[in-house]
């Protein structure tokens, strides 16, 4: 790193916490505004955001981008404009009754500079979305997003800096170098997005200065089908949450449990599914190529290891294309993984799925239970005792139940991880309480026997 680099961090730094100490109440309309800013310029510069990520990825599709970037954001934007009014009002709550006609509230305040450090895979998605929830809760924002993504995060520091003053919000750009600067800064809450690898760094660097951190993480997400499930719907649904963004997603599916004796047939169906979503590969805009070739290569080690100690592998490649020279990977599902292979130790993040066999129930949850917590958990059937079992004697950072992903995109329910997957939450309203301090305030009464309390004591507390 810099030293102009490093300057400008610790400068950018101050300013914000010298503009938030100056104006550390800000009102409903000023953050609205701040959002509006927000929302301009994801529709004003649309077209360069999706080309910048297509040209990251080396072939991003652009549906893709619009779905799981732009849409994402519109509709956290737009839930958050329509509640902050009712999310920034002080909110009564009980009072003890010793202590009435005393009056009890909790005010929520905005902490002040906030950090926000995103990675590759959703590269807008994961800037703005966090961005966007610490702006509602009135805080100001530094940005350090990924630099696997060079171009869209040029592009988000040219963009944030036309639509908002430095101390308002501003983005640093650099690799984990200036991550590490980055994330050493005091700043009053530090929101990490990425590998669980980092993210333990990034705990301890912000531990240095009691920074509260919330870590959303990654791991090997299970999807489980129990035998009641709808097969043919089922894995249209996981062909399709396994492969979009190519796998390279937080919450795809890692591997699939099905029941024994049912793997070769489960291979066959979702592979037949996932040529229907993917009848081409390498010049379909819909699929998604990997981010590096470096990336690309790590999966097909995992592949060859997995294929070399004895699993079979299936490569769908309808067309039979030649990809040795392409960013974009075929979907490969892989039968006969074993617990050592690297493919079910890593979290896999690409368009590679292990199918496993599991007898009972009891094992299949003995094997969700054996790894460390997942970000979530797919379960499908249509049994309610199989499933409560599952989900009461699991954990998961948020489960959907006879589809993927979907729980991530409700905005009345928290998105965030659990154990190695993570810790805290955000979205709509979870997103506006993790960047505010609510403050209990407790008003004591002109008229109150709290007086009682005070010495002499006598014998006020013997029967307490
Ligand atoms: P990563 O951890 O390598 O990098 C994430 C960010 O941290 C980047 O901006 C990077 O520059 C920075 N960084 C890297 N090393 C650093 C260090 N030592 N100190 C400070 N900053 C550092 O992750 P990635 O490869 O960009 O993303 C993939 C991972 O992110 C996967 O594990 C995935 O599951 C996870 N992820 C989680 C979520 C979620 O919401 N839980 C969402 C997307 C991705």
């Amino acid at each position: 790193m810099t030293d102009t680099t490093a300057a400008r961090l610790q400068q950018l730094f101050t300013a914000q916490r010298q503009a938030f100490a100056a104006d550390s109440d800000p009102s409903h309309a000023l953050r609205m505004d701040r959002l509006a800013r927000l929302q301009a310029l994801m529709e004003e510069h649309e077209t360069a955001l999706i080309a910048a990520i297509d040209a990251d990825f080396g072939g991003r599709s652009p549906h893709e981008t619009r779905m799981a970037e732009l849409f994402v954001l519109r509709a956290g934007l737009r839930h958050a404009q329509s509640h902050l009014k009712r999310w920034m009002r002080p909110q009564r709550v009980a009072t003890a009754l010793h202590f009435l006609p005393g009056s009890n509230r909790l005010l929520a305040q905005p902490l002040g500079v906030v950090g926000v450090i995103s990675p590759w895979n959703y590269p807008l998605q994961l800037a703005l979305g966090p961005a966007l929830a610490a702006l509602a809760a009135g805080n100001r924002v530094l940005l350090k997003p990924s630099e696997l993504t060079p171009r869209l995060s040029a592009l988000l520091a040219e963009l944030v800096a036309r639509y908002y003053a430095p101390e308002e919000m501003a983005v640093v750009t650099g690799d984990a170098a200036i991550g590490q600067a980055f994330a050493a800064l005091p700043f009053d809450h530090l929101f990490f997005t990425g590998s669980t690898q980092v993210g333990r760094q990034i705990a301890q660097l912000a531990a240095a200065n009691l920074t509260p951190v919330t870590l959303e993480l990654g791991g090997k997400s299970p999807a489980i089908l129990d035998r009641s499930c709808r097969l043919h719907s089922s894995l249209q649904r996981i062909a399709f949450g396994k492969l979009l963004n190519a796998g390279q997603t937080c919450v795809a599916p890692d591997y699939l449990l099905v029941p024994r004796g049912q793997a070769a047939g489960v291979a066959q169906e979702l592979a037949q599914a996932m040529g229907r979503l993917y009848p081409r590969l390498h010049d379909n805009p819909d699929y998604t190529a990997i981010i590096s070739p470096r990336h690309r290569a790590r999966l097909q080690a995992l592949v060859e290891e997995a294929r070399g100690g004895g699993a079979q592998v299936i490569e769908v490649n309808p067309a039979g294309e030649e990809l040795g020279h392409s960013r974009k990977l075929a979907p490969t599902l892989i039968l006969g993984a074993t617990p050592s292979m690297r493919v079910m130790q890593e979290e896999i993040f690409g368009p590679v799925l292990p199918i496993l066999e599991y007898d009972q129930a009891e094992d299949a949850i003995a094997q969700v239970r054996q790894g460390p917590r997942p970000l979530a958990l797919y379960w499908f059937g249509e049994d309610a005792a199989r499933r409560e079992q599952m989900l009461r004697q699991t954990h998961a950072g948020g489960v959907t139940i006879n589809d993927c992903l979907w729980h991530l995109v409700q905005e009345e329910q928290p998105f965030g991880g659990v154990g190695e997957s993570g810790m805290g939450a955000y979205h709509g309203r979870w997103g506006f309480d993790t960047f505010s301090k609510r403050k209990p305030v407790f008003r004591q009464a002109r008229f109150n026997g709290g007086t009682l309390l005070h010495p002499p004591y006598g014998k006020t507390f013997e029967r307490v």
